[in-house]
């Protein structure tokens, strides 16, 4: 029986707005890795090289002005998206920048928490500085059987580690499971600790208000909320007064002589030199669509889309075991017995469906979950993937699994 989903209209409509996608057959569920770019992002991009192709806050002219001002708007659309001042917020070239950029301020004598779910950018900058779980300065937090993080074993280490430095993700790309990230941030702040939150997979999908939640810091990625790539944020509660001389150079100081200097105070010490003008335009529109439109809708489509993939049968297709618990998300991890992740996923390629596999950059977490080391079957939604999307993956799996099985008698 044909069945019909209240949201597909809706959907269809946020389709819409993704160019590569409304005139395209692909399938593109690797959201994860990176999102595709909305409509009003695009535009801004080359209206940025077509319209006002100038540096910002430099020259005394028209055009400059304009790409000033559209520099200034996006902080304010990324402030308004995350419920913070302008003045907390950096841009960066992403979510990896972000972090070093942390790690190489914090680090000193403090001991690290983290947990064994994070990402490489959350685990190298740590190890940089000297950090490792053999030394004990860097505690990592165990994952649980379901992919996630067990309030009972954050909260033993955080009691044996108070004062900590504690960084950690919302969502994991690896496991695709959400964290009790708002209860862990109390807990942290509860015991001294200064918090870091990694919010790379879950800003395009939950919100995040930091007015609500004590975050001391937080990072996040312009090209997986719908923006083009090369563009971030760094967002630091109370502004940046005490990270003056980050970096030095162009658009940093006040006053110069060749005996003394004097540096701004703010987010100017992050944004050192010309940044990336048309990627912070773009962030700020994608982050003003995703204030129009709203997590809630976001969140109803990507629930709708779960709905399509348990009724079409991808949790039902014997070989893969999901990662967690049945539910909507917008990550969809498997582990794949008798068949090679990245073998499936080049099969299904052909029939335009797009997912990842292996490590995703979190091998730590990979190893945890799939001990014979193949990595992990990777789908993951954005509230433009509908029905046909849903089809053509579960067809492409079963058609591959029939082709590789056989291959493999
Ligand atoms: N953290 C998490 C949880 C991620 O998923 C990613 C990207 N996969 C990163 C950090 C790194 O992000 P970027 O490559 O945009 O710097």
């Amino acid at each position: 029986m044909l069945k019909i989903y209240p949201k597909a209209k809706q959907i269809n409509e946020i389709r819409n707005c993704f160019p590569s996608l409304a005139y395209s057959e692909l399938a593109y569920l690797d959201n994860a890795a990176s999102s595709q770019t909305v409509d009003s992002a695009i535009k801004a991009v080359s209206d940025y090289h077509y319209n006002y192709r100038a540096n910002v806050h430099r020259g005394d002219f028209e055009t400059s002005g304009i790409a000033s001002e559209k520099y200034d708007l996006a902080r304010q659309e990324v402030a308004k998206l995350i419920n913070c001042e302008v003045t907390e917020i950096a841009f960066t070239s992403g979510t990896t920048h972000s972090l070093n950029i942390i790690a190489d301020y914090l680090a000193g004598d403090r001991t690290v928490v983290i947990t064994e779910l994070e990402h490489h950018s959350n685990i190298l900058p740590w190890m940089k500085h000297g950090y490792t779980a053999e030394k004990g300065n860097l505690v990592v937090v165990p994952a649980s059987d379901h992919g996630d993080i067990s309030i009972e074993d954050f909260t033993t280490a955080i009691k044996e580690n108070p004062g900590s430095i504690v960084s950690f993700l919302t969502q994991s790309n690896l496991t695709g499971m959400n964290t009790p990230w708002q209860e862990m941030v109390r807990i942290a702040k509860d015991h001294d600790c200064e918090v870091i939150i990694d919010a790379c997979q879950s800003i395009a999908h939950k919100q995040i208000d930091l007015q609500a939640n004590n975050i001391d810091w937080m990072v996040f990625s312009g090209h997986k909320m719908y923006a083009s790539t090369g563009s971030g944020v760094l967002f630091k509660r109370g502004g940046f007064p005490d990270m003056t001389g980050h970096a030095l150079g162009g658009g940093t100081a006040e006053y110069v002589s060749f005996d003394e200097y004097q540096l701004f105070a703010d987010y100017n010490s992050i944004e050192a030199g010309t940044p990336n003008i048309a990627g912070v335009h773009s962030l700020g529109a994608a982050a003003k669509w995703i204030n129009e439109i709203g997590y809630k809708t976001i969140q109803e489509n990507e629930a709708e889309f779960f709905n399509m993939l348990r009724d079409k049968g991808l949790f039902d297709i014997k070989g893969m075991k999901l990662i967690g618990p049945m539910g909507p998300r917008s990550v969809y991890s498997f582990i794949i017995e008798d068949c090679n992740p990245s073998d499936l996923a080049g099969f299904i390629s052909f029939d335009k469906v797009c997912v990842r596999t292996g490590h995703m950059c979190a091998q730590p977490a990979s190893r945890r979950y799939n001990k014979d080391n193949t990595g992990v079957f990777r789908v993951s939604s954005a509230p433009y993937n509908n029905e046909s999307d849903c089809v053509k993956l579960v067809e492409g799996i079963w058609k591959a699994m029939d082709k590789i099985v056989s291959k493999t008698k």
